[in-house]
């Protein structure tokens, strides 16, 4: 039988604001993005801000009303209970958020994440109602060592696990190459290309719905200046923004662009 093309949505563009900022900066970055494009420019979920926790009731108020959605860049990986410093998927869906991002490769570096404990926070994430973001992506090293399949193959499949696939309609997976992270030196279209149908195929070969109703971004040094070419791809669904996204300038030009695509 032939196959027929996904159809592509409008993208979705998710900034990931880190731990940067504080209630001054935020306070001004918002008001700039909410000058420049809002309303005017996106359609209601086209756009994520995922600030830290801290500050995300105070974003979710300023925002409230518009089309700007919340996420929170971390949940915890229990329900509730004795876990000082934790934060539940429950509680950032009660302070508005509607996303969460895990397995950021800071978050497997700096916190020894694996993908036992990733699998265990989108389990919370999914259970609670939240859409889970979850971040894949290889090393330098990896990929000149040719193991960017087997890496990329690796993360995913724990996280594609039958316990997930009934809720699988809150699942996006961001393909983020960490030589790419921060550096300046976003991977080649023919890279972004190649990894995200390799993705595609591994959640089709799982279950086809799956495949259809997940979104694929990619992040790494996106910004003004090649998100055309980013989105362009058929099999991009949106990217995930990290230092252009505290520009209100840079971010509202790659929000313009992306409402062309
Ligand atoms: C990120 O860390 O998720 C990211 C994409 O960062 P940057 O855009 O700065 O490369």
């Amino acid at each position: 039988m032939l196959e027929m093309p996904k159809q592509k949505g409008p993208p979705i563009l998710v900034a990931n604001w880190k731990m940067n900022g504080n209630l001054q900066s935020i306070n001004r970055l918002l008001c700039d993005l909410k000058r420049d494009f809002l309303d005017k420019e996106l359609g209601s979920g086209q756009v994520v801000i995922l600030p830290p926790h801290v500050y995300l009731q105070i974003v979710a108020k300023d925002l409230s009303g518009t089309s700007i959605l919340i996420g929170a860049q971390d949940a915890d990986e229990r329900e509730t209970g004795p876990v000082t410093g934790g934060v539940s998927a429950k509680m950032l869906l009660d302070v508005g958020c509607e996303y969460v991002l895990l397995g950021h490769s800071e978050r497997r570096n700096l916190f020894n994440e694996g993908d036992g404990v990733i699998f265990q926070k989108l389990k919370q994430a999914v259970k609670v109602g939240l859409k889970a973001i979850v971040c894949v992506g290889e090393t330098l090293e990896q990929r000149n060592s040719g193991q960017v399949l087997e890496v990329i193959s690796n993360q995913l499949k724990p996280i594609i696990s039958q316990e997930i696939l009934p809720q699988s309609e809150e699942l996006l997976i961001a393909y983020e190459p960490i030589w790419a992270i921060g550096s300046n030196k976003s991977a080649t279209i023919h890279q972004i290309g190649y990894a995200l149908s390799e993705i595609r195929k591994i959640l089709r070969d799982v279950d086809i719905n799956l495949s259809d109703s997940t979104k694929i971004l990619y992040g790494g040094s996106v910004t003004e200046k090649n998100i055309a070419e980013i989105l362009a791809l058929d099999e991009v669904d949106g990217a995930l923004i990290g230092g252009a996204s505290l520009d209100p300038k840079s971010f509202s030009k790659i929000c313009r662009i992306a409402k062309t695509i």
